[in-house]
């Protein structure tokens, strides 16, 4: 049996139907480089990341747009969202609003006590975790000087200090990072920082820069800190597309033994108030078809064709219900539609294909009329369901109403 890591205990928390901590799996984070208001293109990345190997992703929500978009965007979603919080403390306020399944904050730049507890007691009644994020970068200057600049000490005691104003209204559903674009001193950090709470933490190496150093750096900081068993979750940052961060987290916690290795993925939507099919039940029959078959590719379970072949244009291949039938899209173009209860063995047959024949010649033999087909039947639910099937309105009229 190949030798293990032992790992530290911490307690769990849960960042949607995630579980970070408390002996879980190691997760793998990545976060979108879209404007969160543009709610198509964000979702589609969010895909991409999710078939990268992102567990969990992290949106930047930097204005009352960006928090309006979240409110579209968390429903259809097929990871839990983190809204990353600067500066504004109304902001966390809106992302709760809107749905999010976590907060991200950065003690260096909310600062106001007052403000601080507003957000950790809406988190609290609300069941939202927030991850503590401090960054050697942006961190308050007070301790900063008492400590004689960005020391490892220095950044536990600001995260500790958040903690701190946290559990005087009893809010403790935090995990917590203390990440530096310097590996020995991000090193040094999470291991005191290990040594002091029993809180998830999140690893990182910040501003880690293009590839291949900023690999480098992130392999060497992160994968030291989990072979003593420190870390519960972790993040990349790489001056990249961030579906390559992903793919590298994922990758690491492959080597290291910490998660499983990947063939085929397989990545499904959340089934949200558009969907036609009973999402969870087609995945799960279309992952039975495909484990007895090693296909390099990844595959979509879409509930609707309304937003489907769209939200998963970076997938290989897909397919998308909608009106009683299947519509199977290759690269996000609708190349055949088929009855309902033939939607698992088109996907299957469609993949075959693509392996055989590759991307392109799959989608010249496309048929000419299934993209008007599909558009057709896009349309039609449209009109039955109307353009708010998720009642993001509401929630975004609420964040308005936060002024
Ligand atoms: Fe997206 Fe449609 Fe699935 Fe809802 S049902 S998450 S809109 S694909």
């Amino acid at each position: 049996m190949e030798p293990r890591f032992e790992r530290k205990l911490t307690r769990a928390i849960h960042v949607g139907d995630v579980q970070v901590g408390g002996g879980a799996p190691v997760s793998v984070q990545s976060m979108t480089t879209t404007k969160t208001a543009d709610v198509e293109a964000t979702l589609s990345q969010i895909y991409a990341l999710a078939g990268a190997g992102a567990d969990i992703v992290r949106c930047t929500c930097n204005d009352e747009d960006a928090a309006e978009g979240l409110a579209e965007i968390v429903p259809r979603s097929p990871v839990p969202l983190v809204a990353d919080i600067h500066f504004q403390y109304r902001l966390a306020l809106a992302a709760m609003e809107a749905g999010v399944h976590a907060l991200r904050l950065n003690p260096g730049n909310i600062r106001k006590p007052e403000h601080i507890k507003a957000v950790a007691s809406e988190a609290r009644d609300r069941g939202v975790p927030v991850r503590i994020g401090v960054n050697a970068g942006s961190l308050d200057p007070e301790i900063a000087a008492r400590h004689g600049g960005a020391t490892p000490a220095a950044l536990v005691e600001s995260a500790l200090h958040e903690l701190d104003l946290f559990r005087e209204v009893d809010f403790e559903n935090v995990k917590i990072s203390v990440k530096a674009s310097s590996v020995p001193l991000m090193i040094d950090a999470y291991r005191l920082l290990s040594e002091t709470v029993d809180h998830p933490l999140h690893l990182g190496v910040t501003e880690a820069g293009p590839p291949p150093a900023g690999l480098l750096k992130s392999v060497a900081g992160i994968g030291t800190l989990l072979s003593e068993g420190i870390g519960d979750t972790i993040r990349f940052s790489l001056t990249a597309d961030p579906v390559e961060e992903a793919r590298a987290g994922r990758q690491l916690l492959e080597v290291l033994g910490l998660r499983e290795r990947r063939g085929l993925d397989l990545i499904a939507c959340p089934s949200c108030g558009r969907a036609e099919i009973d999402v969870i039940d087609v995945a799960r029959r279309a992952q039975e078809a495909f484990a007895e078959r090693e296909l390099p590719l990844q595959v979509a379970v879409m509930g609707c064709v309304v937003n489907g072949p769209g939200e998963a244009r970076e997938a290989d291949l897909g397919i998308a219900a909608g009106r009683s039938k299947g519509h199977l899209f290759v690269k996000g173009q609708v190349v055949r539609v088929v009855p309902e209860d033939e939607m698992v063995e088109a996907l299957i047959e469609e993949a075959e294909r693509i392996v055989e024949e590759g991307i392109e010649a799959r989608l010249a033999a496309a048929d000419e009329t299934a993209a008007a087909a599909a558009e057709a039947d896009r349309e039609a639910l449209l009109e039955i369901k109307g353009a708010d099937a998720n009642r993001s309105e509401e929630r975004k009229q609420r964040i308005r109403d936060l002024g």
